[in-house]
Order: C-alpha cells, then sequence, then structure tokens
C-alpha cells in the first residue's frame, strides 16, 4: 500500500495540519492501495500564502524562462510515463495502454505544447494610443475531477505557470495519486518555491476553502454542475473570476445520409470511451426512425466487442468504474431506464461475466427506443450506458440534440461533408465533431450552457489566465 503523508507547499514536503487521511482505492478489484492526507483550512491558508509569496518573482520573469521549466516538466513526466499510467489505470480504471496514451501521453504534450504557445504569445498589442497588455491574473486556485485526472490538472496548471500565474492544486480526492508524481517532477525541474502547491482533500472542506480564500484571484474548475454552481455562489462574495468546466450530454446524429455502420461504431467507441466517464462522451445516439433497426442492431453487436475486464490485462477494452459509488450511481440510472420504458438491448446491472470481482465493473449498456424526456436522455450517467433516440427528420434531430439542459460536445455523422457542418453549426456545443474528425489538443475545449463557461486547452486556455491592461500613452 502506497502512503501520501506530506503536502507539496512553498516548495517542500510538509506535514498536513491535521492527522486525518483519505484512502484510495484500486477500481479494478476494490481494494485499498493508498492513502493520502486529508488537507483542511489552514492547509489551503498555507498554500494560498506560499502562492502569493512567489507570485511577483514568477510573474515578473521573461516567458522565455517560465517556457524553461514547462519543457523540463514535459521531460519529467515521460521519464515517469510507466509508473504514471499503471497509477492511474489502477485509481481511475482505465485500460492499460489507453492510459499511457491518454491519460499520460496528454499531459506530456500539453506541458510541452504551452512551453511553445507561451513564447509565442503576444502578450503586448498598440490600440491607437494604448499600449494593452496582458498580464497572469495571479493566484490561481485549480479544483479537479478523477477521470482524466492528470489531464484536467494539466489544462490548468501548465498555462496557469506559463501565463505567470501561482498555483494550489486540489485534485480529486479519488484519483489523486498521479498529482503527487506531479508535484515531484516539478520540484525536481526546480520550480521556484511556491510556484506550485497541491493540497490533497475532499471539495467540502479543503476546495471550499480554497474558493473562499480572499488571497485567491481565479478558480479553475472541473468536475460536476453541482459543485460548479456551489463554487459559482462561494466565489461571489469575493468576486473572484471563476472558470468551469462541467458534465455534458452530448448526441451524436446520425443524418439519413451517414455511413451507418462507421457513425454507429464511432458513437458507441465514443460513449464507453473510459468507461462512459468521459465530459464529453456521445451518450445519446440519434437516429432516423427509418433507420433505427439496424442502428439498434449495430450498436448492440459493438457493445459486445468491448470485453470487460481489469485495466492491467491486455484483453481489457472496458475497465471498471472508477469508485463503489459511482458503480451504485450508474447501476440506478440502468433500473432508471428500464422502469421508465426504454428497451435494454445490451447490458444491465449484473455484473459482467468474467470480470474480476470486488472490482467497480459494469457491462457495456445500450438502450433503444429512448425519449428524449427520460432521465437517461437528460442526466449525465457517467457509465458506459448509450441512449438511441429515434427522430422524424433533421429539424427533430437538432431539436433534440438541442434539448438539453448541457452543451459540452456532439458529433454529426453524413457522407456529405457540407451538410453534416451545415448541422454541427446549429448544435448548441462548445465540441462538435464531424464525421470523426479527430481530437485535437489546440482546439477550444469548454461548454455552453449549463456545460460551463470558459475555454481551455491550445492558446484559448492561456487567455484564461490572463488579464487585460491598458496604458494610455501620451506620445
Ligand atoms: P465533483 O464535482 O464531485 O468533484 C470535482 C472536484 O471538485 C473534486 O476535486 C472535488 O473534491 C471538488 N469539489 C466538490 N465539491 C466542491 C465544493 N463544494 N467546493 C469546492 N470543491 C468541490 O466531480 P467528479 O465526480 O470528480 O467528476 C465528474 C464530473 O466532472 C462529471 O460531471 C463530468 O462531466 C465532469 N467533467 C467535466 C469536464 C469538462 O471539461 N467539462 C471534464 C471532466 C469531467
Amino acid at each position: 500500500m502506497l502512503s501520501r503523508d506530506k503536502l507539496f507547499i512553498g516548495g517542500a514536503w510538509v506535514a498536513p495540519s491535521g492527522k486525518q487521511t483519505i484512502d484510495v482505492f484500486n477500481a479494478g478489484n476494490g481494494e485499498r492501495m493508498a492513502k493520502v492526507p486529508l488537507g483542511d483550512e489552514k492547509d489551503v491558508e498555507s498554500a494560498v500564502n506560499a502562492a502569493r509569496a512567489a507570485f511577483e518573482g514568477w510573474s515578473g520573469g521573461s516567458a522565455e524562462w517560465r517556457a524553461g521549466f514547462l519543457d523540463k516538466i514535459a521531460a519529467g513526466l515521460k521519464a515517469r510515463s510507466d509508473e504514471l499510467a499503471r497509477l492511474i489505470a489502477q485509481e481511475v480504471g482505465m485500460p492499460l495502454k489507453m492510459a499511457a496514451r491518454i491519460q499520460v501521453g496528454l499531459p506530456i504534450a500539453n506541458f510541452a505544447n504551452y512551453a511553445k504557445l507561451v513564447k509565442e504569445f503576444p502578450f503586448e498589442r498598440k490600440v491607437g494610443n494604448s499600449l494593452v497588455l496582458r498580464e497572469p491574473v495571479g493566484v490561481v486556485g485549480a479544483i479537479t475531477p478523477w477521470n482524466y485526472p492528470l489531464h484536467q490538472i494539466t489544462l490548468k496548471v501548465a498555462p496557469a505557470l506559463a501565463a505567470g500565474c501561482t498555483v494550489v492544486l486540489k485534485p480529486s480526492e479519488i484519483a489523486p495519486l498521479n498529482a503527487f508524481v506531479l508535484a515531484e517532477v516539478l520540484e525536481i525541474a526546480g520550480l521556484p518555491k511556491g510556484v506550485f502547491n497541491l493540497v490533497t482533500g475532499t471539495g467540502q472542506k479543503a476546495g471550499e476553502a480554497l474558493v473562499k480564500h480572499p488571497g485567491v484571484d481565479m478558480i479553475s474548475f472541473t468536475g460536476s454542475t453541482r459543485a460548479g454552481k456551489r463554487i459559482s455562489e462561494l466565489a461571489a462574495s469575493s468576486v473572484k473570476r471563476v472558470a468551469l468546466e462541467l458534465g455534458g450530454k452530448s448526441a451524436s446524429v446520425i443524418l439519413e445520409d451517414a455511413d451507418l455502420a462507421a457513425a454507429v461504431k464511432g458513437t458507441v467507441n465514443g460513449c464507453y470511451l473510459n468507461s462512459g466517464q468521459t465530459c464529453t462522451a456521445l451518450t445519446r445516439m440519434l437516429v432516423p426512425q427509418s433507420k433505427y433497426d439496424e442502428a439498434a442492431r449495430l450498436a448492440a453487436e459493438a457493445a459486445k466487442g468491448f470485453a470487460v475486464g481489469d485495466p492491467l490485462d491486455e484483453k481489457t477494452r472496458l475497465g471498471p468504474l472508477t469508485s463503489l459509488a459511482q458503480l451504485e450511481r450508474v447501476r440506478g440510472y440502468i433500473k432508471k431506464g428500464v422502469e421508465e420504458g426504454a428497451e435494454l438491448i445490451a447490458g444491465g446491472v449484473e455484473h459482467p461475466e468474467g470480470a474480476p470481482a470486488g472490482g467497480y465493473y459494469v457491462r457495456p449498456t445500450v438502450f433503444g427506443q429512448v425519449k428524449n424526456s427520460m432521465t437517461i436522455a437528460q442526466e449525465e450517467i457517467f457509465g458506459p450506458v448509450l441512449a438511441i433516440i429515434p427522430y422524424r427528420d433533421e429539424e427533430d434531430a437538432v431539436r433534440i440534440a438541442n434539448d438539453s439542459p448541457y452543451g459540452l460536445a456532439g458529433a454529426v455523422w453524413s457522407k456529405d461533408e457540407a451538410h453534416a457542418q451545415r448541422v454541427a453549426r446549429r448544435i448548441r456545443a462548445g465540441q462538435v465533431d464531424v464525421n470523426g474528425g479527430a481530437f485535437n489538443m489546440n482546439a477550444p475545449f469548454g461548454g455552453f450552457k449549463q456545460s460551463g463557461h470558459g475555454r481551455e486547452a491550445g492558446v484559448y486556455g492561456l487567455e484564461e489566465f490572463l488579464e487585460y491592461k491598458s496604458l494610455q500613452l501620451k506620445g
């Protein structure tokens, strides 16, 4: 069992103020794999003070100087990538090979990318008689979830540091181990004291203390819409800038003229990635009524191809959910789908055959004949559960796609690219994939409606952490 008993504050590993700890579980077998400190208000206070003290020196240096550290961090993560992939495969449950590519590969690429972007970024611009400057917002409180833990941390920490901000990170209490490795990497990279600080703990305690702290200038949050609303309320009393990356219930719109087999396959893959614990998961598959039977058959067949098993087993395509709470929640939604009259065409609530006992496994599940008003079509399930919704015509499809409190992502499929683009433009969401277009780490990532506000990734993510300042010049 791993034991992490220190927090990283002011450039040193320090004992937390209290003695309490949080258990971390291995998603694959349900065993306790580690414990970490349950940080509290006092720990947050020390971390914020350290970040404040470090701000002037860090923000006063050149972008090139800061970029040098980001390159070193990318190299440091790369050197520990096997260890990180195993750790995340166990604490989150994503199959190992995929975890190495996505959960670790993306953070390495993003640290390196921000080193490059910040060197090219225009921090000053003349507008008439003004010199418009971009300056770092200040001390950033970063609060992150467990589903892509290191990636979500990176999308805040890398651009914030690049911009010249200092950071206090409160990672998810469910998958915090990767954050300790990152802190070690940052320490070895020689980052000045206090520029990055790590406080583990729960949202209610350490998280809220960070949000309320007057020494924090901005909260960058990724997580549930529920917590995002609470954070907005708490941050309002000190008029903090808040960036929110929240949940989703994304629609994959398969048009009449689409390659049905490719579209269904792409949608099922998009739904089941990371066992459905992906904020952009394509959880609603919209198909023309005339194609419904064939689409349902193809989806059920695709679901069968997802071998459920331990994340460290090479044959596994669908790992466990991350926690017991998540397992119960997802099974609750599957029951609800049946109760509300959707047709269960694959999967169900039973423990998947052959999956290890004790782990948090769910069968790859497909519901057919779903109405968009049903709970399973409206609420974020965060499990491998696909809802197939038949539609009458294109207007109906667009209406259904947009009939959601969320607006994070979506997909459109058509053999006619221009047709697909026309429909994609009508979807009220921050990211829409056209015919399975590839993920782009430089494209803005974030949501409309209750999926949040603000954008991460690429230059858009860097701008999140910058203020405008204008100097009015005489001459
Ligand atoms: P969560 O909201 O429960 O927790 C996220 C983080 O917020 C954790 O670190 C938690 O400790 C903290 N937190 C919780 N309540 C808080 C409070 N009152 N004050 C301060 N901090 C608080 O979410 P989760 O279960 O860890 O993650 C799953 C959710 O995250 C899903 O809804 C998913 O869609 C969303 N998500 C969104 C994106 C995105 O970019 N839009 C990416 C990944 C996950």
